[in-house]
């Protein structure tokens, strides 16, 4: 019998191909930094179709990211292994989409003012469920008076720790931790240990909140040398985006 391959065939074994040489990369990672405690890997699957991430939930994939509402909600209606998975928004996020999210996402990373904290919570309250909530936060220099830094989005780290104060005393929302994207043109081993120094801070006062969502497909392993427990991870695994924004 001839084994005819398939293109869903072969698109399994680039993305398991994908998944593998990025453990190896988490594995080398972790040996460098002497931690013996993997990080979660969450798997972005933004502009990839749904088929993609039913292939990697059968490579035993558990956690995906997205970041556009209307594309997530879409997708992860279409996906047949959803129960066991766990979705994170990983994207910028307007108050009027916060219901749609509360309905499909388990985990909103991206929560980076207090207007948005208010939002989910309503939004969590209406659904009657809990939702999980990182901040994110911004790593950019902040100029003395300045409160615009936001390029890549984020509440300058200066008041990250007023931000998850107010996401604890919220009714249905529970504070995970921290999340961050290395500024670009920054050197992403000295922003991460500054997440890494506001992430204590939050933890400190939030003993719950000990997430570090930090590493991408181009630093995950400096985010695993200042202490990660979250990756995100879309191109290493899925290759390059089909279009950009
Ligand atoms: C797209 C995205 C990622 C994944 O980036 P890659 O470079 O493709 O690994 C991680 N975090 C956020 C917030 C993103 O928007």
């Amino acid at each position: 019998m001839t084994e005819v391959p398939s293109a869903e065939g072969s698109r399994r074994d680039q993305l398991a191909e994908g998944l593998r040489s990025v453990g190896a990369r988490i594995d080398a990672a972790l040996a460098a930094s002497g931690r013996d405690d993997r990080p979660t890997l969450v798997v972005v699957t933004k502009f990839f179709p749904a088929s993609d991430v039913d292939l990697l939930a059968g490579l035993g994939v558990r956690d995906v990211g997205e970041n556009r509402d209307q594309e997530a909600s879409a997708k992860y209606a279409a996906v047949a292994h959803r129960a066991d998975l766990t979705l994170h928004f990983i994207g910028q996020l307007q108050r009027n989409k916060a219901h749609s999210v509360v309905r499909y996402a388990d985990v909103v990373q991206s929560v980076d003012r207090a207007p948005l904290v208010t939002a989910l919570d309503r939004a969590a309250q209406a659904e009657q469920r809990r939702l999980a909530v990182l901040v994110q936060v911004s790593l950019e220099d902040v100029e003395e008076g300045d409160g615009t830094a936001e390029a890549r989005g984020g509440v300058p780290w200066t008041r990250a720790q007023a931000l998850a104060d107010t996401v604890a005393a919220t009714e249905a929302l529970d504070l995970r931790g921290v999340m961050a994207v290395a500024p670009l043109g920054a050197e992403p081993r000295a922003a991460f240990a500054r997440l890494r120094r506001v992430a204590e801070a939050v933890r400190s006062a939030h003993p719950q909140a000990w997430w570090v969502s930090a590493g991408m497909s181009g630093d995950l392993e400096e985010a695993i040398a200042e202490g990660a427990t979250h990756l995100r991870v879309g191109t290493a695994i899925l290759g390059s985006r089909p279009s950009h924004r």
